[in-house]
C-alpha cells in the first residue's frame, strides 16, 4: 500500500463508517482519510443485509440519540438520495394491531411518535387499513407517511466515491482487515493484509466486530457484541400482489426488534422478516453456521446466559420458526391471513450486532466512547443505517470536542 500515512483512519465501510468519513472530509477538506474495510466491497455486513427501510423515528424513547438522530438522519438521507441518484421511495408504512391486547401498545407507540415530532402520523381503523393494504387484517393501526425504502449499498457506494473527490489523498481501502492496532507516541499503527496504515486519529465503526477492535486498541468496553440473525422469506410471483408497501406488527416492547414485517424492496420484490435468532458465528448468514471463537466469546460471557435466562421462551420460539416455514407463515398470517405456503420462498438473511451488558440487558441507544486518539462506536443498531448521516455529524462534533480539532 503506497502513501500509507493519513490524518485519520476509519475502520469499517458500512453506513456509519462511510457517513462519518464523508462528514469529516467535507468539514476538513485537507484531512487525509483512510477508510479500511476487511471485505472486498463496502457495506458487506449489516448495512448490506438489512431491510432497506428508512425508519421514521416512531418507536424510540423521546430524547434518546436514536430518536433525535433517526428523525434528523431520515430527512438528510432522503435529500442525499435525491442529490446523488440513489434509489429510494418515501412510500409510508402501516403498523397494525391484530388483537385487542395490542391496542395499549399501539397507543403508546402513537404517543411516542408524536413526542418525537412525527406530527403527520394518523391513527387508522380496520377500514382504513384495507385502503392502504387490501390483504391486511387488523383492528387498528398507525399510518406513518415518513417511512421509506432505500438502496443502502447504493448509499454506501455513493459515499465511497464522494470522499476521494473532496481530497484525492483520501482512500477507501477494501480487503484491509485490521488485525493489529497499536500506538507509539501520538500515532496509531494499523496492520492489515494490505500493509500498514499510520494515522494520527482513529474512528472505529466495525459493527459486529466493534468490541474486538475496541479491545485491540486497549479499551475495555463494558459490553460485548452478540449476533442475532434475521431470516427473510421473499414473496413469490403469485403472492407479490398481497403487499403494496410496508406492513409492520405492533412490536414486543421487551425486545429491540420490530417483529417480522412485510417490506417492498426498492430494487424489486417483497420480503417478509426478519426473525431474531442467536448466532454461533457473528458474520454467519447460514442457519447452521458456526465459528469456534465467536461461540466461545458469546457463551463465555455472563451477559449471554443472563439474556437466555430472561428470554428463553422467546428464543426457543424464534429458533423453531427459523427451521419451520409453517411456523413462520403462521406468524405472518396474523396480519395477512390470506397468505399461503406457495407465496413464500426462502430469501436472504442478515445478522444484527447487539451490544449486551453483563446483566443480559441489550444496550438500547447508540453508544460511542473515546480512548486516547480514538473514538469507538460500540453500539449502532437499527435505525443506524437510516440515521447514518446524522451519526456522522455527531461523531464529527465529538472528535472536534475530544481532539480539539478546530
Ligand atoms: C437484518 C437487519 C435488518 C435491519 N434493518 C434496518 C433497516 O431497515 N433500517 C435501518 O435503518 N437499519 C436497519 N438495520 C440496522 C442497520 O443495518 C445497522 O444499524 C447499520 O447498518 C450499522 O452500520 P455500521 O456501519 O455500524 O455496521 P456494518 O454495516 O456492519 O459495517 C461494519 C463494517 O466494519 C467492517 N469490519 C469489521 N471488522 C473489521 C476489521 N477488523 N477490519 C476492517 N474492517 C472491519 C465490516 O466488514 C463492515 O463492513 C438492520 C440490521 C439488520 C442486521
Amino acid at each position: 500500500m503506497n502513501g500509507n500515512v493519513f490524518d485519520l483512519a476509519i475502520i469499517g465501510a458500512g453506513a456509519v463508517g462511510l457517513s462519518t468519513a464523508w462528514k469529516i472530509q467535507r468539514h476538513y477538506p485537507d484531512m487525509r482519510i483512510a477508510v479500511l474495510d476487511k471485505e472486498a466491497e463496502v457495506s458487506a455486513h449489516q448495512t448490506g443485509h438489512n431491510s432497506g427501510v428508512i425508519h421514521s423515528g416512531l418507536y424510540y424513547k423521546p430524547g434518546s440519540l436514536k430518536a433525535r438522530l433517526c428523525v434528523q438522519g431520515r430527512d438528510e438521507l432522503v435529500a442525499f438520495c435525491r442529490e446523488y441518484e440513489v434509489a429510494h421511495d418515501v412510500c409510508g408504512k402501516i403498523v397494525v394491531a391484530a388483537t385487542e391486547d395490542e391496542l395499549p401498545r399501539l397507543d403508546k407507540i402513537f404517543a411516542t411518535g408524536l413526542a418525537n415530532g412525527l406530527s403527520a402520523i394518523e391513527r387508522i381503523d380496520a377500514r382504513q387499513i384495507l385502503e392502504h393494504e387490501p390483504y391486511c387484517r387488523g383492528i387498528a393501526g398507525i399510518w406513518v407517511p415518513y417511512t421509506g425504502i432505500v438502496d443502502f449499498p447504493g448509499v454506501c457506494r455513493a459515499l465511497a466515491q464522494l470522499i476521494p473527490r473532496v481530497n484525492r489523498h483520501s482512500k477507501v481501502i477494501t480487503g484491509a482487515e485490521v488485525v493489529q492496532l497499536y500506538r507509539k507516541g501520538n500515532v496509531s499503527y494499523i496492520e492489515t493484509p494490505r500493509g500498514q496504515v499510520q494515522a494520527r486519529y482513529v474512528i472505529a465503526c466495525a459493527g459486529l466486530e466493534s468490541d474486538r477492535i475496541a479491545r485491540m486498541d486497549g479499551l475495555r468496553p463494558q459490553v460485548r457484541i452478540v449476533g442475532f440473525r434475521g431470516d427473510y422469506y421473499d414473496l413469490s410471483e403469485q403472492g407479490m400482489h398481497k403487499v403494496r408497501n410496508l406492513i409492520y406488527p405492533v412490536p414486543n416492547p421487551a425486545f429491540p426488534f420490530l417483529g417480522v414485517h412485510f417490506t417492498r424492496m426498492v430494487l424489486g420484490g417483497v420480503e417478509c422478516g426478519p426473525n431474531a435468532v442467536f448466532v454461533f458465528k457473528r458474520e454467519g448468514y447460514g442457519k447452521t453456521d458456526f465459528d469456534f471463537r465467536d461461540t466461545r466469546d458469546a457463551l463465555g460471557y455472563a451477559g449471554t446466559w443472563n439474556l437466555f435466562c430472561k428470554h428463553w421462551r422467546f428464543g426457543l420460539d424464534e429458533y423453531r420458526r427459523a427451521f419451520s416455514k409453517a411456523r413462520f407463515l403462521k406468524q405472518l398470517q396474523r396480519l395477512l391471513p390470506g397468505l399461503v405456503m406457495e407465496d413464500l420462498v426462502p430469501g436472504r438473511s442478515g445478522v444484527r450486532a447487539m451490544a449486551l451488558a453483563p446483566d443480559g440487558s441489550m444496550v438500547d441507544d447508540f453508544a460511542w466512547e473515546t480512548h486516547q486518539n480514538a473514538i469507538h462506536v460500540l453500539n449502532a443498531p437499527s435505525p443506524a443505517a437510516t440515521a447514518c448521516l446524522a451519526i456522522g455529524d455527531e461523531i464529527l462534533a465529538k472528535a472536534q470536542e475530544e481532539f480539539a480539532w478546530n
